[in-house]
C-alpha cells in the first residue's frame, strides 16, 4: 500500500510515497520511508496500518523527505525498530547493510531484503520483497535521480545502476515501487534510460571543459543553461558530482 505525503516540489515530485508492506497473515506490517513530519501523512498510514502490529520500520536513506517523521516516532511507533544505514537514524537494532533480511512476520515470506545502492546518497539502499524492489530515490517514477557532490557519488551510481539491472536479469524482481512517483513496470528500460542520460550528460561536461570551461559554474552555465533558477543550485552540485567522476574537481570547487 502505498500512502503519498503532500510534500509536492521540484525535488519531490508528486510527494514522497510511504509503503505499508503487510505480512502473509495479514497481521504484522513493515513501513518504508516514514516521510516528512506531517500530521496528516501520519494520520493515513497509521490508518492504512489499521489493527496490524508495525514490526518494522525501514529508512531508504537519510533525506528530511524520507526521514524527518523519525523525529516523534518515539510518539506513534516507541516499540518499533528503526533500520537504516546511518547510526543516527537506527533504533533498537544495528545499522543495516547489503544482503541484510529484515523479518517483519512469522511466515519466511516476510522478510526485506537489503541491496546497498549508494550513489543517489551513500546511504541509499533498495530493499526487496515479493518480486517488488522498493527502489527509493535510487530509481523515481519519473524523471531521473540527482546525484549530487559530495553527498552522492556517481561512479557509486552507475555502479547502483548495473547492480539494479544484474538483479532483474537474475529474477529478483520484475516491478520497482519508487519513493517519488508512480510504480515503474518496465525496469530494463527505466535503468537503461538512467544510464543512457548520466553517461549523455558526462559527454556534455566533457565537451563544456573541451569549450574552456573551469568551475564548476561555468559548467553549469553551458550544460544546464535552461533550469529553472530554484533549482540552480542543485544543478551546480550535479555539475560538481560530475566533475568529481571525470577527476577533474578542483579542490576550491569542492562545495
Ligand atoms: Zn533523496
Amino acid at each position: 500500500m502505498r500512502i503519498r505525503a503532500n510534500n509536492p516540489s521540484p525535488m519531490t515530485l508528486t510527494g514522497t510515497n510511504t509503503y505499508v508492506i503487510t505480512s502473509a497473515d495479514d497481521t504484522t506490517a513493515a513501513l518504508i520511508d516514514p516521510g516528512p513530519e506531517l500530521t496528516q501523512h501520519r494520520e493515513k498510514f497509521l490508518a492504512e496500518l489499521g489493527d496490524r502490529k508495525l514490526s518494522a520500520i525501514i529508512l531508504t536513506h537519510q533525506h528530511a523527505d524520507h526521514s524527518e517523521m523519525l523525529g516523534s516516532v518515539e510518539q506513534w511507533a516507541p516499540e518499533v525498530p528503526v533500520y537504516a544505514v546511518l547510526e543516527k537514524f537506527g533504533r533498537l537494532t544495528p545499522p543495516v547493510a547489503d544482503g541484510d533480511m529484515i523479518a517483519f512476520g512469522t511466515d519466511t515470506a516476510d522478510v526485506m531484503e537489503v541491496i546497498a545502492t549508494p550513489g543517489h546518497t551513500m546511504d541509499s539502499i533498495c530493499l526487496i520483497h515479493g518480486h517488488v524492489l522498493y527502489s527509493g530515490d535510487t530509481v523515481l517514477g519519473e524523471g531521473t535521480t540527482i546525484v549530487t557532490h559530495p553527498e552522492g557519488s556517481l561512479r557509486d551510481y552507475l555502479n547502483s545502476l548495473d547492480r539494479l539491472l544484474q538483479l532483474l536479469d537474475e529474477g529478483a524482481y520484475s516491478i520497482f515501487e519508487p519513493a517519488h512517483g508512480p510504480s515503474i513496470e518496465s525496469p530494463a528500460q527505466v535503468l537503461e534510460y538512467y544510464r543512457s542520460h548520466r553517461l549523455e550528460r558526462i559527454e556534455q561536461v566533457r565537451a563544456a571543459l573541451a569549450q574552456g570551461a573551469t568551475s564548476a559554474t561555468d559548467v553549469c552555465d553551458i550544460v544546464y543553461h535552461d533550469v529553472d533558477p530554484s533549482v540552480r543550485g542543485a544543478a551546480e552540485q550535479i555539475v560538481r558530482a560530475q566533475l568529481a567522476y571525470l577527476g577533474v574537481l578542483a579542490p576550491d570547487d569542492q562545495s
